[in-house]
């Protein structure tokens, strides 16, 4: 009899077990398939393709996530750059990409482009072969590693896909991103960008003839009624960011943002001081590009002093995180 009892408890107790392994195993799966606050299914989805328009081309093309990125990374950034620059670039770029699709992809009817005003630069693989000649296969495997070695990875801040702006040098600082563009996003804040040294942007000089510059800041704002011959009292910096960047400048009559004029004139950066010679007008800049996010040169400097990628992005995205 008792033997008879342990026997049936012990089939109970078993199916009992399976029972409970059952309802687990149902309750992960649906919690699988809930929506994670952005959807980002495609992401562990790795044949998911993405539609890519060529500007060069004029064609749209299919492609994977990762090779896409591999292109991107190889436009971006100089395949010179150390290892670590390019992972924390794949990181970057891969983030950015993320959130231009989840946020219904780009004005070109697809869900990227290939140009960096647009979306992000991207280099055909033909195109790659003509500008790296007999590097093309090194720089490839180094760049595929880059971005193989951090597959999958994005930055977060607060659950969701950061805005992962980056340019070529800061100069030394970076940029509170409200000072550039509409948004003052928490982990896009001013920070101190060492390591720039071996930058040929870390510091650069575009010169114009007084008359030329004239020209170009009468024609885009007429009210500034700017004379050749005296830009020495009628041209002032009015103010700048903490980071070192012009706020306003005056320009005879009228007055512009750095920004405004960086984007006239077509200089490197918004971070500038301006000299007047008896034939020219010459800004002196520091860094090059929007200055906003990371850093390409100062990533290329970290890693150059032994930072890991994960400690690069961290430094200059501002309480982000990195997730699969
Ligand atoms: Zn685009």
């Amino acid at each position: 009899m008792i033997k008879l009892n342990w026997k049936r408890l012990l089939i109970a107790a078993l199916l009992l077990l399976l029972f409970l392994l059952l309802l687990r195993g149902l309750f992960f799966a649906c919690r699988a398939k809930e929506a994670p606050p952005y959807s980002l299914e495609f992401v562990s989805e790795p044949e998911r393709m993405l539609s890519l328009y060529l500007h060069r081309e004029k064609k749209s093309v299919n492609l994977e996530l990762e090779e896409y990125i591999v292109g991107v990374v190889a436009s971006e950034m100089p395949a010179s750059f150390k290892p670590e620059a390019l992972k924390a670039q794949a990181v970057a770029s891969r983030t950015y990409a993320l959130r231009r699709l989840l946020k219904g992809g780009c004005s070109q009817g697809c869900d990227l482009c290939s140009s960096s005003s647009c979306c992000q630069a991207y280099k055909t693989d033909a195109e790659l072969k003509k500008t790296w000649g007999g590097k093309y296969s090194e720089n490839l495997a180094k760049i595929s590693e880059a971005v193989e070695s951090t597959k999958d990875e994005a930055l977060y801040y607060n659950g969701e896909l950061i805005e992962a702006l980056y340019h070529a040098a800061s100069g030394g600082y970076t940029e509170d991103s409200e000072n550039v563009f509409k948004a003052a996003e928490p982990y896009l804040r001013s920070v101190k960008s060492e390591n720039e040294e071996g930058s040929k942007y870390l510091t650069s000089s575009t010169r114009l003839s007084r008359k030329a510059f004239v020209k170009a800041v009468n024609g885009a704002w007429p009210s500034a009624k700017l004379k050749a011959s005296a830009l020495e009292s009628q041209v002032k910096i009015l103010s700048r960011f903490e980071s070192g960047r012009v706020e306003r400048i005056k320009l005879g009559e009228a007055e512009a943002t750095g920004r405004e004029l960086r984007g006239l004139l077509e200089l490197k950066s918004a971070w500038f001081t301006l000299e007047f010679t008896k034939t020219d007008a010459i800004f002196h800049t520091r860094g090059f590009g929007h200055g906003v996010g990371m850093s390409q040169a100062g990533a290329n400097g970290m890693a150059a002093k032994g930072a890991g990628y994960k400690e690069i992005l961290s430094h200059y995205y501002t309480g982000a995180t990195i997730s699969r």
